[in-house]
């Protein structure tokens, strides 16, 4: 291997080939055409075409950070997520951005900012995917894409539009809180670090004996909140379009780590029925008098990320994921959200876009899902449930349970049918054995069965087959049974496998 003259180890294709010139294309002659055998042009001309993928639609602008959170208080009697016990101490990805603006739009816009929290705890990833507003434009998602859209851009002429705006704001009464919101100070903050951040949504609280609370994260800056006028916002935007990011960057180059004091509200559950305005309501705030905050712990980053592309722009945040002790909440938007954040991801980042490094949990994954678009890790045995494998994963329903059940009605389950009086599983299969089948019919059953299981390599699988034919049918089961034992002596179990089916 050579060295160059500043001392670099020499470039290699994206193969780890090393390569010969970095200056010159390969030509026929000094004056001729270029070839295509130059496979290694060819190969930086082809990344360089695909280096931009699909831009978030909305929050396409933002940046962020990693760091902690640390459990600073008690609040075990509402949680028992490991996240937010005693002492817990968690890693995390944040990101900050604009909702309206494109991936080279000014930080510096009036718009609300989003504030994205991945923690990677113990019990799997806890996303909070939250803003710098307690609230929003709209409370059914049936308007947010009609929402979005009305921020962004004219069809004809591709330019921003306050007609737009105005027109679907006030065709929108419940946007008036946020609108209030958002034309106030607090809409163009001075940097990220000195704006809140809160779930806006109400989520779920789940303890360890199973009670349930509705809850609301306040992520209080430590720094204070500071804002920016128009005109200085205006300015800035001509200046440097990057404030707020180069404002995180510097401070975390500086060691200057910005923390946040997570507060929270909490409703018992019960109180939800009878509250004065439908507590799920995302235009509404809860009252500080009604919910005082109790506070939680502190969220501090301290680490920028080496590469954007990698850790900002494939960082995905996901509503849905909420670990045990926390859960969902009637919220109509956040529900929505649960589905349209992981499909968002899956268009713009693949199917396997929770194996991206930054996106991935800490724990251990044990999912079924199995292959797809770079898929990087191996699939191991067995690739289905249920299935009688040692050592394979199965649900614990003692642990995950609260999940499911969020609906103040409680009528919301994930149950078999409610039972009926001949709702048995082999109740049909005996029918159609004894009453539509004729002997020869049931012959061949017998020898399909027999000759197909007579393949399968545990006694105590076949066992359970042979038990399963005799809990549809005895007399079946038996003759399935000794068909089945005589091939296996024989030695000659395919022998009934290959061969067509005699009729
Ligand atoms: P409180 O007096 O207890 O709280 C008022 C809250 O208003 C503050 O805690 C602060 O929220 C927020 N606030 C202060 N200045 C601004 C501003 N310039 N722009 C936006 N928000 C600001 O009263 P209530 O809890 O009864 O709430 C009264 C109103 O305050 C609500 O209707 C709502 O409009 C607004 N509000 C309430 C929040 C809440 O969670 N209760 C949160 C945000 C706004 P914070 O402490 O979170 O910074």
């Amino acid at each position: 291997m050579t060295e160059s003259s500043f001392g670099h180890p020499p470039t290699t294709t994206d193969a780890g080939i090393p390569v010969a010139d970095q200056e010159h294309s390969l030509t026929v002659g000094p004056d001729g055409p270029i070839l295509l055998q130059d496979s290694y042009l060819i190969e930086q001309m082809a990344n360089f075409n695909r280096e931009r993928i699909p831009e978030r639609q909305p929050h396409a602008k933002g940046g962020g950070a990693f760091g902690s959170f640390t459990v600073t208080n008690d609040v075990s009697r509402y949680t028992k997520a490991a996240v937010f016990q005693p002492g817990a101490q968690t890693g995390l990805v944040i990101r900050f951005s604009t909702v309206a603006g494109e991936r080279g739009s000014p930080d510096t816009w009036r718009d609300p900012r989003g504030f994205a929290i991945k923690f990677y705890t113990s019990e799997g990833n806890l996303d909070i995917v939250g803003n710098n507003t307690p609230i929003f434009f709209v409370k059914d998602p049936m308007k947010f894409q009609n929402f979005i859209r009305s921020q962004k851009r004219l069809a004809a002429s591709n330019l921003r539009s306050a007609d737009m705006q105005w027109d679907f704001w006030t065709l929108s009464p419940e946007s008036a809180h946020m609108v209030t919101w958002l034309m106030g100070d607090r809409g163009i903050p001075m940097s990220w670090r000195h704006m809140n951040g809160y779930s806006s949504h109400t989520y779920m609280w789940v303890n360890a004996r199973g009670e349930r609370f509705w809850v609301k994260y306040h992520f209080k800056t430590d720094q204070g909140i500071e804002f920016l006028t128009q005109d200085d916002a205006d300015r800035i935007a001509g200046e440097d379009g990057d404030y707020h990011q180069r404002d995180l960057f510097n401070a975390i180059e500086r060691g200057e780590f910005p923390s946040w004091t997570l507060k929270m509200q909490i409703m018992p559950f019960e109180e939800a029925k009878d509250y004065r305005f439908n507590p799920f309501d995302l235009t509404k705030v809860w009252p500080h008098g009604d919910y005082p905050l109790v506070e939680v712990g502190k969220l501090t980053l301290d680490r920028n990320v080496t590469d954007y592309h990698t850790e900002m722009e494939q960082a995905a945040f996901q509503p849905n994921n909420i670990v045990p002790g926390t859960g969902l909440s009637p919220d109509k938007m956040l529900l929505a959200r649960g589905f349209a954040y992981a499909d968002a991801h899956r268009a713009r980042l693949g199917v396997n876009y929770q194996q991206i490094p930054v996106n991935r949990p800490k724990v251990e994954v044990r999912a079924y899902s199995k292959d797809g678009t770079m898929r990087i890790d191996n699939v191991t045995d067995p690739v289905y449930y249920p299935n009688s494998v040692e050592g394979a994963p199965a649900a614990d329903s003692q642990t995950y349970a609260e999940q499911a059940v969020w609906a103040a009605d409680g009528d919301i389950v994930r149950a078999a049918y409610t039972p009926h009086a001949e709702d048995d599983d082999y109740g049909q299969a005996n029918t159609m054995i004894n009453y539509i089948l004729d002997d020869a019919a049931r012959q061949r059953l017998v020898q399909n069965v027999a000759g197909h299981a007579a393949a399968v390599t545990r006694d105590d699988m076949l066992h359970r087959v042979f038990e399963y034919w005799r809990n549809i049918d005895k007399a079946i089961g038996e003759q399935i049974e000794t068909a089945c034992l005589q091939l296996r002596k024989s030695g000659d179990e395919n022998k009934l496998l290959d061969s067509p089916i005699q009729t």
